[in-house]
């Protein structure tokens, strides 16, 4: 039996007692059982601050990457720096192959204008893809209320798409939990949320949302785009477009955790 499918078949088992654990539990199991082959992909959104305080609560060092597609905001890189003092980790930035003066060359200027889904492909999917070769487990701020896309995620799971173990602690919270947490906490976030911006992306792809939009509206605004492709289960992504025809897309995000 492969490795992979070892592991697949343990996480079935453990999947639905996994359910009634806390997000401490869930975490305290990925460190203890994978202990630097699993890491936090953040794209510090607040979920994921929540997120990385939680681990900070069970494990005095672990491992937190982000996807830097270059075109985040100065907010962001802001923050960044914050983390990195406050719970004194090195977050790895993980880059796309093509600077972003290389990906105008290639494919021409503002690709995101014209098709996000490829420039998400290469600045996000792809480094991703090629960061959880690296690991045997991820560990993501995803919420089941977020997106249609993240209603079926479990605590821990089996990832079918990027074939390891992926953990969402918090997937059962909502809105409301995770500030609260980050209030009682005083745990760090982005400026932007404080001006109306819930979900935070790529500077290009991201407007603030006006009063009674979606939390997710100021995302590829303008577009049937709803998630970057890193959380969007391979099989949904091949089913849907034949169900709902050509002109809905239902195409991948990422700051995804948040995304
Ligand atoms: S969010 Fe926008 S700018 Fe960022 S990678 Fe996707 S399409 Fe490109």
């Amino acid at each position: 039996m492969t490795e992979a499918r070892e592991a697949r078949e343990d996480i079935a088992q453990l999947s639905s007692q996994a359910e009634a654990w806390s997000p401490e539990q869930v975490l305290a199991w990925a460190f203890e059982n994978y202990g630097k082959n699993v890491a936090i992909a953040s794209g510090f959104g607040v979920e994921g601050m929540a997120l990385i305080d939680l681990a900070s609560h069970v494990s005095g060092s672990f491992r937190v990457f982000t996807l830097d597609t270059e075109f985040l905001f100065p907010e962001t890189y802001e923050l960044m720096d914050r983390i990195e003092k406050r719970y004194g980790i090195r977050i790895e930035r993980v880059y796309p192959s093509l600077t972003p003066e290389e990906q105008a060359h290639t494919h021409g200027a503002e690709l995101w204008r014209r098709d996000p889904d490829l420039c998400c492909s290469l600045r996000k999917v792809e480094p991703l893809k090629q960061k959880l070769a690296e690991l045997r487990a991820w560990v993501t701020a995803i919420r089941r209320r977020q997106t249609s896309a993240r209603a079926s995620a479990r605590k821990i799971e089996w990832d079918h798409k990027f074939q390891l173990i992926k953990i969402n602690p918090i997937a059962d919270w909502t809105t409301d939990m995770v500030w609260s947490y980050v209030r009682k906490h005083n745990v760090p976030y982005n400026h932007l949320h404080d001006q109306n911006y819930p979900s935070i992306g790529c500077m290009h792809c991201t407007r603030a949302v006006r009063s009674g939009e979606d939390a997710r509206a100021g995302r590829w605004a303008g577009f049937a785009k709803t998630e970057c492709g890193l959380h969007t289960p391979s099989n949904l992504q091949a089913v849907v477009p034949a169900l709902v025809g050509p002109l809905v897309q239902l195409k991948p995000c990422v700051e995804c955790e948040e995304g």
